[in-house]
């Protein structure tokens, strides 16, 4: 099932907490709604399951306005981050309950919930936990279950929100890898909340960057990645450190170094900000190089080295590959120069290449 928002407002008082959100989720997608906390990502879910009125604009589920729809009539399965699994059943039961309660014309038969109990359980590799109840199971597991649970009832649409938002680094990486394969296996339309950068690169077909209740970029993960659109999609999607300097002749300039800008920008002679990743910066001959500093700290993760500069009273992170790192005989003091791959410029908010 497909998802169209038109012009969808929400204020709550005097606060605006959507602002004219227009967005279409195609069938079969997973797309995640990323962003800091309160910038209206539960808001806007809740409002697409029927659980919130808006106050202006439509959505569409495959092109019919369900505006004023009940969320019973939505068909939309629900796993949220602390969705408390009925303590006193089973997990089988867990599972099987939305399907216990439908209108008796819509129910199915025991034998028929049995087997899709069973497949669900199989779906979500836990059968061996059939029989157990929810405070015998880790949180992941919990999860999994929930997962199964809203899946019982066959929706057209899954909204998770921050969904493994409880759970701990390692088995939120398991689970996500997880939920994309299950996903892939099942092409039901989803949508996933979370303000975890990291988690929405991973699972998504697309993903959709919110401040302050309004869309600032839609697009697949490599678009959000690779060109974003403004300062706050750049600084939002992972670390950066930001650079003032100007614009002039069709190049950013930061004091003598110089980054060929593809787009002949409207204006010159602007101050703007240049954005630079820590794993985007090479080393350097030195009258080449954008910066030239000793080397304040060195941390060692794996394949790679996370080495601190200081450069204008300010830090600058630097990601290098270990071969580089051992090959510069890299030691507190010593001093690099380096350029950058990639720049991200803006001058006034607005993305120039
Ligand atoms: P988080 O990740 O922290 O849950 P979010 O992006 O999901 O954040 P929302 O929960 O959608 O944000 O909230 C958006 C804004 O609307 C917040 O400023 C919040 O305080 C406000 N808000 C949400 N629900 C209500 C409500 N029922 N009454 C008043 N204000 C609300």
């Amino acid at each position: 099932m497909s998802i169209t928002i038109e012009n969808l407002n929400k204020h709550f008082g005097n606060f605006h907490a959507l602002k004219n959100i227009n967005l279409n989720v195609p069938t079969g997608k997973l797309v995640s709604l990323l962003g800091p906390s309160g910038c209206g990502k539960t808001t806007l879910l809740r409002i697409i399951a029927g659980l919130e009125n808006s106050d202006g604009g439509k959505i569409l589920f495959d092109g019919q306005d369900v505006t004023g729809k009940h969320v019973r009539d939505r068909k939309v399965g629900f796993v949220f981050q602390h969705y408390a699994l009925f303590r006193h059943m089973n997990v089988f039961d867990n599972i099987a309950f939305g399907l216990t309660v439908l209108p008796r014309s819509e129910r199915p038969s025991k034998e028929k919930i049995r087997a899709k109990v069973e497949e669900l359980l199989n779906l979500v590799q836990l059968s061996h936990l059939a029989k157990a109840y929810p405070h015998q199971l880790s949180g992941g597991q919990r999860q999994r279950i929930a997962l199964a649970r809203a899946l019982a009832v066959e929706p057209k649409l899954l909204l998770l929100d921050e969904p493994f938002g409880a759970l701990d680094a390692k088995v939120r990486k398991e689970l996500r890898t997880w939920l994309r394969d299950i996903h892939h296996n099942l092409g039901v339309t989803s949508i996933l909340v979370t303000h975890d950068q990291e988690e929405a690169l991973e699972v998504s077909d697309e993903i959709v960057v919110m401040n302050h209740g309004k869309i600032e970029q839609t697009g697949s993960a490599e678009a959000i990645y690779r060109r974003p659109e403004n300062a706050f999609v750049t600084e939002f999607l992972g670390e950066t450190d930001a650079f003032e300097g100007r614009i002039e002749k069709g190049a950013w300039h930061y004091q003598n170094f110089s980054w060929p800008l593809e787009k002949q920008y409207k204006w010159q002679d602007q101050t703007a900000v240049g954005y630079i990743r820590p794993h985007e910066w090479q080393l350097a001959e030195a009258d080449r190089a954008m910066i030239t500093a000793a080397v304040e700290k060195i941390h060692a993760v794996g394949a790679l080295t996370h080495v601190t500069v200081k450069h204008g009273g300010q830090d600058v992170h630097i990601t290098l590959a270990g071969s580089d790192a051992a090959r510069l005989d890299l030691a507190v003091g010593k001093t690099l120069s380096l350029s950058p791959k990639q720049v991200y410029v803006f001058g006034q908010n607005e993305l120039i290449e």
